[in-house]
């Protein structure tokens, strides 16, 4: 049975959704005003995962994303102007063509690390009518009043409001700034409709005038649309607790007085060298960054799935590099079985393998599993294939084809090509001393092709040569 680790309750519940049929599940998406980073994959693919496993257990799965390309303030609490528009300005370009620019780029990441697509992904200027449905539902149920900012959620209204995220608002106070919107009665509460900025290019005519909708307002509405009132699973990154997810709630339980989310789902942050990614102590890596010193958007998956999500992460180049390499070995094991028919699932490994997915999406223990699988001499081959491939559909680490993802892997690593044909024309020659039974002869020619930075694989269909050694960790100063 699948239990899942619910951040409204703080324990892991049994899983049991609204509708048998079908889970739907709401992802808050990327602000696309820069690039996506490693730390936003490692919380996109909790995402991935999840909608995978629910799959396997033959659910059907309605995943939303919103893509924010209007309304995030440079802070989450309303706080300086909005990201995007900031962006635009300098780069003398429009706010549109910032948001495309990125959108285009985070999907191609996510695509690359072959974390499967939401069925329905919402930009947030393209909501804009059912935001201000939504704004409307709150006015008539008496959530909002006007300021100088624009309408304003009242979160004293609201009497759960500090509860989801265990907030103690009056020691918290010093947190907020107040000056963010003067004749605010609380400082948490939060803009719905902002009308204040009229230099602001993206706006839009509503009824309190034109403006721009707030932050947390498209996520309500989107999954309201799409989803309904009342949804099953909710993902995001641990910093969306306090304000954005909180305010989430405000909205959507605000206008339909019901629950809103039964399982809410957080990942923990990913860091480097121990201090949080930014751009201004230089650590932000982008998945660009990794292939350029030839780590694969796959190792970099491999990475993230043997920790668990709900614990942070500290990413180094080493521990990438020995992600990479562990992958690569996983890899060259199914190239050189690729020629075995798959067999049956061995039961007792789907087993173990699932009381590790079904403890809230456990997969360092999922990993084990499949290791343990691979070292097991009593299962034959066909049985380890058809069940490492069943595995695989969580995973994604294209085992089935692994052949193929070790030369895409290729394609990243600065390599001389000329010595690579050199290795391939000596492969030539240890073949034929092998033919003539020139044992010494064939291992001279190994060593020589190892010191060009090749291995031989021999393959029943014939031998190649494949790149020893990927990714240029010990040139890396940072974590090493
Ligand atoms: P944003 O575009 O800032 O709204 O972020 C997109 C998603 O990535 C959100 O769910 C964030 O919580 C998440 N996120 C941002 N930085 C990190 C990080 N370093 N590690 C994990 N998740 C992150
Ligand atoms: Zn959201």
């Amino acid at each position: 049975m699948l239990k899942i680790y619910n951040t409204a309750s703080r324990k892991k519940e049994a899983f049991t959704p609204l509708n048998p049929d079908c889970v739907t599940m709401y992802t808050c998406g990327m602000t696309v005003y820069s690039f996506t980073h490693i730390g936003h994959l490692k919380s996109y693919l909790t995402s991935d995962v999840i909608h995978r496993y629910l799959m396997l257990k033959g659910y059907r799965v309605r995943q939303v994303m919103n893509v924010t390309d209007v309304g995030h303030h440079l802070s989450d609490a309303d706080e300086g102007e909005d990201k995007l528009e900031v962006r635009a300005k300098s780069e003398n370009v429009t706010p549109w063509d910032i948001a495309r620019r990125y959108e285009r780029l985070f999907f191609t990441a996510i695509e690359e690390m072959n974390i499967v697509k939401p069925e329905i992904v919402a930009r947030a200027s393209e909501h804009v009518p059912d935001m201000i449905d939504l704004i409307k539902k709150l006015e008539e149920n008496g959530y909002t009043y006007m300021t100088g900012v624009g309408l304003t959620y009242d979160t004293a209204k609201f009497k759960d409001y500090a509860r989801f995220a265990g907030l103690d608002l009056d020691n918290q106070k010093a947190g907020f700034r107040v000056d963010v919107d003067d004749d605010r009665r609380a400082p948490w509460d939060f803009a719905l409709w902002i009308t204040n900025k009229p230099n602001h290019i993206m706006k839009w005519n509503s009824p309190w005038g034109v403006g721009y909708p707030g932050w947390h307002i498209e996520c309500s509405a989107m999954s309201r649309k799409y989803l309904g009132e009342q949804i099953d699973i909710h993902t995001g990154g641990i910093d969306h607790v306090k304000i954005h997810h909180t305010n989430e709630i405000a909205q959507a339980e605000g206008a339909s007085g019901k629950k809103f989310v039964n399982y809410w789902v957080h990942t923990e942050f990913l860091n480097v060298d121990g201090a949080k990614m930014s751009k201004s102590l230089g650590n932000l890596y982008t998945p660009e960054d990794l292939k350029a010193r030839g780590y694969s958007p796959l190792a970099l998956r491999y990475m993230l799935l043997k920790s668990d999500y709900k614990k942070p992460m500290d990413f180094t180049w080493a521990s990438l590099h020995n992600a990479q390499n562990e992958l690569v070995k996983l890899w060259r094991f199914f190239e050189a079985a690729a020629h075995v028919l798959p067999g049956k699932i061995d039961e007792s490994y789907r087993e173990k393998f699932s009381a590790a997915m079904d403890d809230s999406f456990n997969t360092p223990n999922a990993l084990t599993v499949l290791s343990e699988l691979i070292g097991d001499k009593s299962v034959d081959m066909p049985a380890k294939l058809a069940t490492a491939h069943y595995f695989d559909r969580v995973f994604g680490l294209d085992l089935e084809n692994a052949g193929y993802a070790l030369s895409r892997l290729e394609e990243f690593q600065q390599i001389d090509p000329y010595d690579k044909q050199k290795a391939e024309l000596l492969l030539g020659g240890r073949d034929a001393a092998r033919k003539e039974k020139n044992w010494a002869e064939a291992d001279r020619i190994r060593n020589e092709i190892d010191r060009l930075g090749f291995v031989i694989v021999d393959a029943p269909t014939g031998s190649f040569v494949r790149v020893k050694t990927y990714g240029k960790a010990g040139s890396v100063s940072t974590g090493l």
